[in-house]
């Protein structure tokens, strides 16, 4: 029997609903939640991110304004633009689309969004809340993760998890979540000697590397839940027949735009694990779902109101 699939499109549409009504509650007292969004220069992928972003706020209500600085920009000018939104009362979150130019110095203007509305999650005071267990904004990719696992009734707590990757995006928060959701944490990374072996020992196994189709059947131990979160583009033939003989639908896809989509997991995992994240439609839609939960719980902080259940992660 195949692996159940984990659809993260509709979890996310049910985040969604939830926090549309939120919004709706806190725009009827005054309190409607408005996101500002940095994005330096015409990097193509993180246009298309910033897309999604300020649509997704159209969709749920939530106020967005979009500043969009040539990429000739100084670290001075861009932080005086994050000054600026960090005193405005109407703005709950501010996001700055990674990566900058690099003149830029990437860690002062992080550094310089106010933690109540870092809304990435990013900023040490944020970290710090997040390792310390204290009400704070949490990553949204990691944030998001829990989310799958959660609505898809998977135990966390006394679980074997393994984090492959130990980035301070995905890899570090996603393992702190499940430490504080009382899973028993592994993190791999490059140096990690047998790899195969200590993938083996998860129930729950989070492949975070950025490696198409790296993780394949013999890391995994029969039943186990696999969150695959990697988004890698395949254009070589060889690598697509590694990862995709014999299927096709992606055969006729990649004839047609001569690249696809894998993660990090090789499709033929599915056979043996017991739940899976699809690439794409797994992790990815969960990760502005949680940009979402995290402008309206920061709007809600600030404000010194209840943070609902949804946004506690
Ligand atoms: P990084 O490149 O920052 O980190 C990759 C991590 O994987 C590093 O810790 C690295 O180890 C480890 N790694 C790399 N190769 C190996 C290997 N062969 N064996 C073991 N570990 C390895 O990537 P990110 O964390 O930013 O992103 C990871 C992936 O997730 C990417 O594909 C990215 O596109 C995707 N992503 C998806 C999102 C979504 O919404 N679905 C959101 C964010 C990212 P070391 O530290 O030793 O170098």
């Amino acid at each position: 029997m195949g692996a159940v699939i984990l659809d993260g499109n509709k979890i996310s549409s049910e985040i969604r609903e939830e926090v549309a009504e939120e919004v709706k509650t806190l725009t009827a007292a005054g309190m409607r939640p408005g996101l500002a969004v940095i994005l330096v220069g015409n990097n193509p992928a993180s246009e298309i991110y910033v897309r999604g972003k300020v649509k997704s706020c159209e969709e749920l209500g939530i106020y967005s304004e979009k500043h969009t600085p040539l990429d000739t920009i100084s670290t001075g000018e861009l932080l005086e633009l994050v000054q600026d939104l960090n005193r405005r009362e109407e703005i709950d979150g501010i996001l700055v689309q990674l990566p900058l130019p690099g003149q830029v110095d990437s860690k002062k203007i992080l550094m310089a969004v106010d933690p109540a509305k870092d809304v990435d999650g990013f900023h040490p005071v944020n970290v710090g809340f997040l390792s310390t267990q204290r009400p704070g904004l949490v990553p949204c990719t990691p944030a998001g993760i829990i989310e799958i696992l959660k609505r898809s009734n998977i135990p966390i707590a006394g679980q074997e998890a393994v984090v492959v990757g130990r980035s301070d995006i995905v890899g570090k928060p996603t393992a702190m979540l499940l430490i504080n959701g009382n899973a028993t944490v592994t993190v791999c990374h490059s140096k990690t000697r047998d790899l195969p072996g200590v993938c083996r020992r998860a129930d729950i196994l989070v492949a975070a590397m950025g490696r198409a189709g790296m993780i394949t059947r013999d890391f995994v131990k029969r039943g186990a839940t696999l969150i695959d979160v990697g988004i890698n583009k395949v254009t070589d033939r060889a690598e697509f027949e590694r990862l995709f003989a014999g299927n096709v639908k992606r055969e006729e896809a990649f004839r047609a735009k001569g690249s696809t989509l894998v993660g990090d997991v090789h499709p033929e995992v599915a056979e043996v694990a017991g739940a899976i994240t699809p690439v794409p439609g797994g992790v990815g839609p969960l990760t502005i779902a949680m940009l979402m939960v995290n402008t309206v719980k920061a709007a809600k902080m600030r404000r010194g109101a209840e943070v609902p259940a949804l946004s506690r992660v």
